[in-house]
Order: C-alpha cells, then structure tokens, then sequence
C-alpha cells in the first residue's frame, strides 16, 4: 500500500515540483513547499544522472549523485536563447549543446531525449 495516497483523500500529487521534487496537486499553480511557479516549466523528465527542466527561456540540470538516487543540490542553468549548435546524437541519445564556448553533453534516456527534441523542434532551437 502506498503510504502518500492514503493520507492525500484521493486528490493526485502527481505533478512533481522540478525545483523541489515534490507532489503536487494536478491544479497547484505554485509549489505547496518551494512556491515555485509550476506554470513556466515547458517540460520535466528525470533521467539517471540528472533531472531536466526547460521554461520558456531556461535548460536547467539538476545534477544527481553517484548512485543516481537523489540530487546533490547542484544547479546548471543555461539561457535557451545562448545554447548554439544543439545536436541529437543517433543512434546514441546523446543531446549536446555549445554554451560560451564550451561543449554541454547529456545522454539521456530514449524516452526524455524524444521528448526534449520535439520540444526543440516546437520552439524552433533545432531542425531535423
Ligand atoms: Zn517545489
């Protein structure tokens, strides 16, 4: 039995607060603990190494540690509008990126690595 949903009366905590890691009710604006705004987040996957968020102007890491099981509190934030030179890596998915002159690599998963180039595609970062 899962220990959160019998304390919440059946209201879903399923949207994850990127910033804190927290459940969130479906209608939550602002994060119940953090008060991030949960409206600027574009897109939220957590991969092994890391967990990734974008907002409308912002590629955010949230590193993780060692044995992959919880972040270090170490944040990379990057300008969406001065990442150049963004890559899809095939057939390895590998997302790699230019960011003042130096090389960003992700390898992420197969599912988040599609979902974060139809997101770059959308907002017109990347062509395929
Ligand atoms: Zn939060």
């Amino acid at each position: 039995m899962d220990l959160d949903n019998e304390y919440n009366n059946g209201i879903s905590f399923d949207k994850i607060c990127p910033k804190c890691g927290v459940g969130n009710p479906d209608e939550a604006d602002n994060c119940i603990v953090c008060d991030k705004d949960l409206e600027e987040t574009m897109l939220f996957f957590e991969d092994e190494f890391y967990d990734i968020e974008l907002t409308n102007d912002s590629f955010i890491e949230y590193r993780k540690n060692f044995y992959k099981t919880r972040r270090t509190g170490k944040v990379k934030i990057f300008n969406i509008d001065k990442m150049e030179k963004i890559r899809f890596g095939h057939p390895i998915t590998r997302f790699t990126f230019n960011y003042n002159g130096k090389k960003e690599v992700y390898a992420l998963k197969a599912e988040n690595y599609r979902s974060l180039k139809y997101l770059m595609i959308n907002i017109g970062k990347f062509e395929e």
